[in-house]
C-alpha cells in the first residue's frame, strides 16, 4: 500500500510551504488508495513551541488535508493517535527505538563516538574559512576504538555518535521530481545521528520513523535534498530499502528571491484570520509547484485526489503570487450559498467590530441580502465584513462627491429633491431592485435626464462611497425609510 507522510516540526505555525508538503502527500496518498500520515519531528528541543502541535493540526484540519494515521484531532482540539508502528508518532516519545538503532550502527561499525567540544569545532571551522576549505567535520574521532570510546564514557566524557560516511564512491539515487542525482561519498559530513543531550538528529530519526511507519513515497520540499545521501547510507547501513523520493520546487516571492518567513506572513493562520476560504487555500496552494497540463484553474480537494500526481511537478521556483490568492478566494466567496455566507462572515463581522451580537440577532433576513449585495466585490471574508458597514451608518462625504464627473452641483440641487418625491410614492413593497431599476430607469427618460446626472448622486447618497454596487441593489437593503433620508441628508449637505 502506498504510504506518504507530513512530518512537521512543531515549531510555531504551520506555514503555506508546509501546507503544500502536506497536500501533495496527502493528494498522492489519496490518488492511489493509500494512506497518509502526521508524524513529529520534535527532536530540535531549542526550537519547540508548547502549541506547535496544537496549532498545525488546526490548521491542516482546517484545510480539510486529514490524516489517516499518527498524530490526529478531534472535533473538540484533543490530540490522539492512531496506528501501529511499534510506538508513538512523536518523535520525542520515540528515544528508546532511536537509542537501539544508533547502539546497532555503533556495533556494526558504521558509527562512532565523538568528543570533539564545541570549543574544537568552533576553531576547526575557522580554520577552514581562514584557508578557504569547505567546511565540515574532520572525521577526528572516526578512529577511537569502542572500548577506548566506553572508557572515556565511563569516565564522564561528553559525546555525540556519528554516522561513518563512505570515504570513496558516490552516492546516486533517483528523484521523482529531479530525476537522478549523485554526489561524491568524500563531500559529505559524518553526520551526527545523536545530540550530546541524548536526543537523535532529525537524519536519524526521519530514517528510523520512515522505516518503521512504513512509508512508500517522500514528498518535501526542495531544502531537504542535499541531506537524501546520508538517508541513502544509513538505510544502506540498517539494510532496509529505501521510499521513493520527490522533492518540491523552491516556493519564490515575486521578486523570484527565496519565500522567506520574515517577508509578509505565510502562515496558514495568517490567511484563515484574514478571511481566506479553505477551499481557495487549497486550489492556490496546489498551483505552486503543480498543475494539470490543461487551462483548467478551479478544483476541489475532493478532485484533485483524482488528477494529481507526480509527473505534473515542476523543476523550477514556483511564485507565490498573493493576488492569484485573492482571485481564487473572491471566487469561492462569490459561490457561498446563503447559509455559508452567513455562517462564514459572522464571526468576522463581530471581530471587525462592524456589528455587535445583539446588533445581529433578529436581522438574519437583511443579513443575507446585505452579504449579497457585496459578495462578488470582495476578496476576502474581513473585507466582506467591513464591505456592510455603510449599509448600518452611511459614511461621512464632501458634498462634492455627490456630482458626476458630466455634471454639475446645480444639476444635483434640481434631481435630488425629485427623487425624493417620486422614491416617497413608491410602497415599501415596491423597494425591490428590479422593480425600482424599472420604475427609475423610466422616470429618467420622461424627463430627459442621463443615467449619470441621477443614479450617480442617487448612488453616493446612498453608499456614501466613490465606489459601491447599483444604487436598486443599496436601497433594496436599505429600505425605503433609510433610502429616504439618506437622499433627505444629501440635500441638506448641498
Ligand atoms: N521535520 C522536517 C520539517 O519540519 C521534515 C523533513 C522531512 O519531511 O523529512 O520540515
Amino acid at each position: 500500500m502506498i504510504k506518504t507522510r507530513f512530518a512537521p516540526s512543531p515549531t510555531g505555525y504551520l506555514h503555506v510551504g508546509g501546507l503544500r508538503t502536506a497536500l501533495y502527500s496527502y493528494l498522492f496518498a489519496k490518488k492511489n488508495e493509500g494512506k497518509f500520515v502526521l508524524r513529529i519531528e520534535d527532536t530540535d528541543r531549542e526550537r519547540y513551541v508548547a502549541d506547535g502541535i496544537a496549532n498545525i493540526l488546526k490548521s491542516l484540519y482546517w484545510a480539510g488535508v486529514i490524516p489517516d494515521e499518527g498524530v490526529q484531532r478531534k472535533e473538540n482540539g484533543d490530540i490522539y493517535q492512531t496506528g501501529d508502528c511499534g510506538g508513538s508518532y512523536i518523535q520525542s516519545e520515540r528515544l528508546e527505538i532511536y537509542k537501539k538503532h544508533i547502539d546497532e550502527l555503533v556495533e556494526k561499525g558504521h558509527a562512532y563516538y565523538c568528543f570533539c567540544t564545541g570549543e574544537r569545532l568552533e576553531e576547526l571551522r575557522q580554520f577552514q574559512q581562514l584557508n578557504k576549505l569547505p567546511t565540515g567535520y574532520d572525521r577526528h574521532c572516526r578512529d577511537i576504538s569502542i572500548e577506548e570510546a566506553k572508557k572515556r564514557i565511563a569516565a564522564g566524557e561528553k559525546y555525540v555518535v556519528r554516522m561513518k560516511m563512505p570515504l570513496t564512491g558516490e552516492t546516486v539515487f533517483f528523484d521523482e521530481v529531479k530525476g537522478e542525482v549523485r554526489i561524491k561519498n568524500e563531500l559529505v559530513d559524518d553526520q551526527v545521528l545523536l545530540k550530546s543531550d541524548g536526543f537523535p538528529t532529525y537524519h536519524l530519526a526521519v530514517v528510523v520513523d520512515d522505516h518503521y511507519m512504513g512509508i512508500t513515497h517522500i514528498i518535501r520540499g526542495d531544502e531537504w535534498i542535499s541531506s537524501v545521501p546520508k538517508h541513502i547510507n544509513l538505510y544502506k547501513m540498517f539494510g532496509w530499502e529505501a521510499p521513493k523520493m520527490a522533492h518540491l520546487p523552491l516556493l519564490l516571492n515575486s521578486d523570484k528571491s527565496k519565500l522567506s518567513k520574515r517577508q509578509g506572513d505565510v502562515s496558514v493562520e495568517d490567511y484563515r484570520k484574514k478571511g481566506y476560504l479553505p477551499e481557495a487555500m487549497i486550489n492556490f496552494v496546489v498551483f505552486l509547484g503543480w498543475n494539470p497540463g490543461d487551462e483548467r484553474e478551479i478544483f476541489t480537494l475532493e478532485e484533485l485526489t483524482k488528477e494529481f500526481s507526480l509527473e505534473k511537478i515542476g523543476k523550477s521556483g514556483a511564485v507565490f503570487n498573493l493576488e492569484k490568492l485573492d482571485w481564487y478566494n473572491s471566487q469561492y466567496i462569490s459561490k457561498l450559498n446563503e447559509k455559508e455566507l452567513v455562517n462564514l462572515t459572522v464571526p468576522f463581522i463581530l471581530s471587525s467590530g462592524v456589528m455587535t451580537e445583539k446588533q445581529l440577532s433578529g436581522k438574519e433576513e437583511w443579513l443575507v441580502k446585505a452579504l449579497n449585495l457585496e459578495k462578488g466585490r470582495v476578496n476576502t471574508l474581513v473585507e466582506l465584513a467591513q464591505s456592510i458597514g455603510f449599509l448600518l451608518q452611511v459614511p461621512d462625504y464632501q458634498k462634492e462627491l455627490l456630482v458626476w464627473k458630466k455634471g454639475s452641483l446645480e444639476e444635483v440641487k434640481k434631481v435630488l429633491p425629485e427623487l425624493k418625491e417620486l422614491l416617497n410614492n413608491f410602497s415599501v413593497q415596491e423597494f425591490e431592485s428590479k422593480n425600482l431599476q424599472e420604475k427609475i430607469g423610466e422616470w429618467i427618460t420622461e424627463k430627459g435626464y442621463s443615467n449619470g446626472s441621477v443614479l450617480w448622486p442617487m448612488r453616493v447618497a446612498l453608499s456614501g462611497m466613490e465606489k459601491s454596487p447599483p444604487p436598486f441593489e443599496i436601497a433594496e437593503v436599505l429600505g425605503k425609510e433609510e433610502t429616504v433620508s439618506r437622499i433627505e441628508l444629501a440635500i441638506a449637505k448641498m
